[in-house]
């Protein structure tokens, strides 16, 4: 069994945003000579995500749209009385800090449409990426 470990700093510059981090975990899987496993994109996080879906300039926009609405910065949340960014934990609670993937023939086995985003919610900040592959 191979375990191979990267870490990366991201900088945001919006309050919320997606980056398209595909080709920085493909780069992963490929240094890290794994064959066949998994790998695990990790953000440690508590008011950004990790989601998987088409990177179409609409579609991450209505999705952004959605994340404000369903939780928005206004709303009467008790994590405000303490910090103003209750709104970022919860859409981080809902849309989860990880994802796992299949290494498969050494490469990401991922659909056409797929690509790996991260989110940010409570923006613009310095983040951090940790991306781990394990197998043989
Ligand atoms: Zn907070």
């Amino acid at each position: 069994m191979n375990i191979y470990f990267k870490e990366f700093t991201l900088s945001t510059k919006k309050r919320r945003e997606l980056l398209d981090v595909t080709r920085i975990v493909e780069q992963v899987v490929c240094e890290s000579k794994v064959v066949n496993g998994i790998c695990t994109v990790y953000t440690p996080h508590t008011t950004m995500s990790i989601v998987v879906n088409e990177p179409e300039g609409g579609l991450l926009e209505d999705f952004l749209n959605k994340v404000s609405s369903d939780f928005p910065d206004d709303g009467r949340w008790l994590h405000n009385k303490i910090d103003s960014n209750a709104s970022a934990h919860l859409a981080s609670m809902y849309l989860g800090n990880a994802r796992t993937f299949i290494v498969r023939d050494g490469k990401l086995l991922l659909g056409t449409w797929q690509s790996i985003l991260a989110v940010e919610l409570d923006g613009p900040r310095t983040r951090k990426l940790y991306v781990q592959v394990m197998g043989e």
